[in-house]
């Protein structure tokens, strides 16, 4: 398989892979009051587990993203009830990848009458590319676990070298979270939002206000970010995602600059990403808008010499970005190639080259 095939699988295999593995892998962390963060503590490794947040007001509750299959969302809504008999009235998903909204039916069945917000093309795209990415995932995928465990089996990690123990907890972890995901993917039930967002909603829930809010293109096309002005707070869904930023194959990393920036001058002082902990500056975000705007302006001006996409590939160089990011760890550098790098530098010539 060709070096590109195979980041373009990673991607792939990323995109969607956060399958259900053990019900208690995340750390319940309290963000304020009333409001808690499923942090999920697997590894950083090819397979994203996304985090889930529940926001606890006068009457009810507000849930963000649900989890990528129903053992996952089990795992949540026990964690929830744990914590409140208040229902849950409403759920965001703030995009339509697999990790953030697979679990929707489950949560239904444990709330009846709850509503779905997500944006206005979230359906579309989840009905199209959504279900496009799952076949090729589950025809592709097991062939990748089968190299990360014949991988793990020869002491080696997949460029072949001898494998760091880093690179072996997130391998194992890689393997059991696919193996779950080829199992529960087949039977997942599609449920789209069934209020949807172009611009702006907000939900004023007792004396909290929820604002959610489409602030442009970025991770994908369809993204919502969750902002609750009172408590600044900002649970950003995918337009952060720890400790490598994701610039997948439906990101837009050409507008990814303005919509950070503007959810950077939301000056939230806390900041609950996609994936990772919570963070109390900004100054991860910051560092992915550096990256982004590097990856722009080098592929614009690669563009403009005329270069093909194997040429650009080769003449960006993100190199104090990926010190920065990955510093000498090889897992974390192998996630920079195929999470950053690869896909953030295709998509901008695209977007560029192309107009997308
Ligand atoms: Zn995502």
């Amino acid at each position: 398989m060709s070096r590109l095939a195979s980041c373009v699988l990673c991607w792939l295999f990323a995109l969607s892979v956060s399958a259900s593995f053990a019900a208690d892998d995340f750390n319940l962390v309290k963000a304020a009051e009333g409001i808690y963060v499923a942090q999920r503590s697997e590894p950083p490794g090819f397979t994203f587990v996304a985090n889930m947040v529940f926001i606890v007001n006068d009457d009810d509750a507000v849930v963000v993203d649900t989890g990528v299959g129903p053992a996952t969302a089990k795992a949540a809504i026990a964690a929830l009830k744990k914590l409140t008999s208040k229902p849950v009235r409403y759920i965001v998903n703030t995009h339509w990848h697999d990790d953030h909204m697979m679990g929707n039916s489950t949560w239904r069945e444990a709330y009846p009458g709850v509503e779905f917000i997500g944006h206005a093309r979230a359906e579309a795209e989840m009905m199209s590319t959504g279900v496009s990415n799952r076949k090729q995932l589950l025809e592709q995928g097991p062939a990748f676990a089968k190299q990360i465990r014949d991988a793990l089996a020869k002491n080696e990690n997949l460029a072949g070298k001898p494998i760091s123990n880093e690179e072996r907890l997130a391998y194992l972890s890689d393997v059991a979270w696919a193996e779950r995901y080829f199992t529960e993917a087949p039977r997942f039930s599609l449920i789209a939002p069934t209020l949807t967002v172009e611009d702006h909603m907000t939900l004023v829930r007792g004396k909290r206000t929820i604002e959610i809010r489409h602030l442009g293109r970025a991770h994908t096309g369809a993204d919502l970010i969750v902002h609750l002005p009172l408590e600044k707070i900002v649970i950003t869904g995918d337009l952060v995602v720890w400790p490598i930023p994701l610039y997948g194959s439906t990101s837009f990393p050409v507008d990814y600059i303005a919509t950070l920036d503007k959810l950077l001058a939301l000056n939230a002082s806390t900041l609950i990403p996609g994936h990772g902990p919570v963070m109390k500056d900004d100054r991860y975000a910051r560092s992915m808008l550096a990256l982004l705007k590097s990856i722009e302006s080098q592929v614009r001006a690669a563009v403009a010499r005329g270069e093909t996409l194997e040429q650009v590939r080769k003449s960006v160089k993100l190199d104090v970005f990926r010190k920065e990011f990955a510093g000498d760890s090889a897992m974390l550098n192998s996630l920079f190639s195929s999470y950053a790098q690869g896909p953030g530098v295709a998509r901008a010539y695209q977007q560029i080259r192309d107009g997308l």
